[in-house]
């Protein structure tokens, strides 16, 4: 019963197959490999659109790498106060900015509301040499929260940074667990709402490690393969990240494998819903779920197993009662590789059944 994360998942079938296929034979190094070439070409139809693609190995360089790229270092990088950049990056995207500011913004469920934004913008204003210059807005779909931003939502927030004169740039380590769930097109919830750069995820949601740096204006991407190779993420055997991408993409993979992941924590979420003492924090949209159990519940999932991770009360804002002393606040996150017998089993010692 491993709630821990959904990067405790290995990789899926598929996706090892295809590394395994392309493993066959020579292909061109440092991501001029066909493989690599796919993997764009199929991006480019995802997302409706002509792309800069970048592939890296982890979701940090992604990141990190897309605001270096649009984001001087003197800038300022806007962000959910408890976001993945802010809170669990060490620092990657200041080094990657060469000293950018991240400013954190607090904000419900993970989400960065149109007033906040553009009242934290103003605080920063432009010409004071005092003072950092707006740079970007990263938003985080899924949020750390496990909630999502609506199309409209990411297009009224760009729409305030874009008048202020900054990029948008989209974490999307999530992204496939959001749009089936959603559900909505690529485009509409990235480029069309007005994202600039996406970090596009595919390991949590199934590969190996593969991550891309989506340019939805490939004009900007101009310092992307230089400062690839200087972070050391252009890799010498680049078609592997190229294969990965293609396997993930080719079918409809990725959509099947988040479905998946999402429809576990659905049932987990009314499963522990029913269970009693248990409350829900923040509304389950995509395949994390954020839950108070009492504290007897998760002695009792403790002891049989159990595995998932405590949640920092300090990230607690929801609009119903704190944890009390004798509750434990927890992350459920479910993936493509979940098994229903342990969603079922943990839902059974949750409701007193077992
Ligand atoms: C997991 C995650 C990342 C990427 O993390 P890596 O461990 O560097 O691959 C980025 N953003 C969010 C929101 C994540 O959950």
């Amino acid at each position: 019963m491993d709630f821990a994360s959904d990067n405790t998942a290995g990789a899926s079938q598929r996706i090892l197959d295809a590394i395994l296929a392309a493993n066959a034979g020579p292909a061109a190094a440092y991501g001029a490999d066909s493989f690599s070439a796919k993997a764009t070409e199929l991006l480019s139809e995802v997302f409706e659109k002509e792309i800069a693609c970048f592939l890296v190995a982890t979701g940090t360089a992604s990141n990190a790498l897309a605001l270096g790229a649009i984001c001087p270092p003197f800038g300022a990088v806007f962000c959910h106060q408890e976001s993945h950049i802010m809170e669990d990056e060490c620092g990657a995207p200041e080094m990657f900015t060469a000293g950018a500011k991240l400013v954190g913004i607090p904000g419900h469920a993970g989400k960065i509301g149109g007033e906040d934004l553009a009242a934290t913008i103003a605080a920063f204003p432009r010409g004071a040499v005092k003072q950092v210059q707006p740079a970007a807005l990263s938003l985080s779909q899924a949020t750390e929260s496990g909630t999502l931003y609506s199309c409209e939502e990411i297009s009224d927030l760009a729409a305030i940074a874009h008048g202020a004169g900054l990029e948008v740039h989209m974490d999307g380590a999530r992204f496939a667990n959001a749009l089936v769930a959603l559900p909505c097109k690529p485009a509409d919830m990235s480029w069309r709402a007005g994202v600039d750069v996406l970090s596009f995820g595919a390991t949590k949601n199934g590969a190996l490690a593969c991550e891309a740096v989506i340019f939805f204006d490939p004009a900007k991407a101009s310092s992307l393969p230089y400062q690839r190779k200087r972070s050391g993420h252009t890799l010498s055997k680049g078609r592997f990240l190229g294969a990965q991408m293609v396997a993930y993409l080719e079918d409809g993979h990725w959509l099947g494998l988040a479905k998946t992941a999402n429809a576990h924590a659905v049932r987990l979420a009314q499963g522990l819903a029913e269970a009693p003492g248990v409350r829900i924090v923040w509304p389950r949209q995509a395949n994390e779920i954020f839950a108070i159990l009492p504290r007897r519940t998760d002695t009792a999932l403790k002891a049989a197993g159990a595995l998932y991770y405590e949640w920092s009360s300090r990230r607690f804002d929801a609009g119903i009662a704190a944890p009390a002393q004798d509750e434990v606040f927890v992350r459920l996150v479910t993936s493509f590789a979940t098994l229903s017998s342990d969603v079922e089993r943990f839902v059974a010692i949750a409701q007193g059944r077992a």
